[in-house]
C-alpha cells in the first residue's frame, strides 16, 4: 500500500484535479484505490458523487470521535473507495491542536491491516494545519502541483521548506514530487515558472510529466467523472496517464 498526499500551500494550483485522476489511473490499472477527503470544501467527495450532509459521516468524525474509516467509506461508481470530505473539518484545527498524537492519528490508521488494500491519495487543503500534517505523516509521498504561475510555485517553496522542517522528525527526507500543471507552452510564464522550479528544487523530485492547459480536465468534474472517463483521448488524459505511469514506474505509486 502506497499513501500519497497532493499537498500545497496556494489553492487552485490543481491539487484535487490531480487527486482525482491519479486515484483513477490507478484505478484503471486494477488498483483498488482509496480517496480520502481532508479538505473542508470536499470538492473531490462532490465530484465522486459522494457528499454526506451530517459531519458524522465523513472525515470529520475519524478525527474527532474516533469513528473507524472502514463506517464513513463508500464505493463511488468509479469503483474508487471515498472517505468523504465535509465543511465542519474546517473546526478541527482549533478543536484538535496539532499535538503528536493528533498529527500521527491517520497515518495510525491506515497502517491497520485491511483498511486500505489498494493506494491512498490524500487531497488536502491549502493550508499546513492539522488535516495536512495528518496527510503529510501518513503519506511515503508528497505531490506538489505547481500551476505554472509565480503564487503556485511560492506555495510549493512554502511546502518545500515546511517538509524541510520535519525532516528532523522523520530522520529522513520525505519523498516528494513536484508536478507543474496548467503548463501551456504558448504562455512566456509558463516557460519561467518551469525554468525557476528547476532551481528551486531538486531535479529528481521535478515530475517529467507535465499537466498541460486542457479543457478536459476543467470540465469533466461538472459532470462528476474523472478525465479518462469524460474525453479518454485528451491531452489532459494523456498527461494524467503518463503521471501515473512515471510514480507506477519509479516504484512511488
Ligand atoms: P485545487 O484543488 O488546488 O484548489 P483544482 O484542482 O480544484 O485546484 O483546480 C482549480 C481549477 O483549475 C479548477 O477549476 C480545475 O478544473 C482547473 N484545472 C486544474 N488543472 C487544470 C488543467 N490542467 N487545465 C485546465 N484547467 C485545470
Ligand atoms: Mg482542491
Amino acid at each position: 500500500m502506497t499513501v500519497i498526499a497532493v499537498f500545497n500551500q496556494k489553492g487552485g494550483v490543481g491539487k484535487t484535479t490531480t487527486a482525482l485522476n491519479l486515484l483513477a489511473g490507478l484505478a484503471q490499472r486494477k488498483q483498488r484505490p482509496l480517496a480520502i477527503d481532508l479538505d473542508p470544501q470536499a470538492h473531490l467527495s462532490g465530484i465522486f458523487g459522494v457528499r454526506p450532509r451530517l459531519a458524522d459521516d465523513s472525515v470529520y468524525s475519524f478525527f474527532v470521535r474516533q469513528r473507524p474509516l472502514a463506517d464513513i467509506t463508500e464505493i463511488a461508481a468509479s469503483g474508487v473507495m471515498v472517505c468523504p470530505g465535509h465543511l465542519d473539518l474546517s473546526k478541527l484545527d482549533t478543536m484538535l491542536g496539532k499535538g503528536v498524537n493528533v498529527v500521527t492519528r491517520l497515518r495510525t490508521a491506515l497502517r491497520v491491516p485491511g483498511v486500505a488494500p489498494g493506494p491512498v491519495v490524500i487531497d488536502c487543503c491549502p493550508l499546513l494545519g492539522v488535516l495536512s500534517l495528518n496527510a503529510i505523516f501518513a503519506c511515503d509521498l508528497v505531490v506538489i502541483p505547481v500551476s505554472a504561475d509565480y503564487l503556485a510555485l511560492q506555495g510549493a517553496q512554502q511546502v518545500e521548506r515546511a517538509l524541510n522542517a520535519l525532516e528532523t522528525v522523520f530522520k529522513a527526507r520525505l519523498p516528494r514530487r513536484y508536478l507543474l500543471t496548467r503548463f501551456d507552452a504558448r504562455r512566456k510564464m509558463s516557460s519561467e515558472v518551469a525554468d525557476l522550479m528547476a532551481m528551486a528544487f531538486r531535479p529528481e523530485e521535478i515530475c517529467v510529466t507535465r499537466i498541460a492547459e486542457n479543457v478536459s480536465l476543467a470540465e469533466s468534474p461538472a459532470r462528476q467523472l474523472d478525465v479518462f472517463r469524460y474525453a479518454p483521448t485528451s491531452t489532459g488524459a494523456r498527461d494524467y496517464r503518463a503521471l501515473v505511469d512515471e510514480l507506477v514506474t519509479a516504484g512511488l505509486a
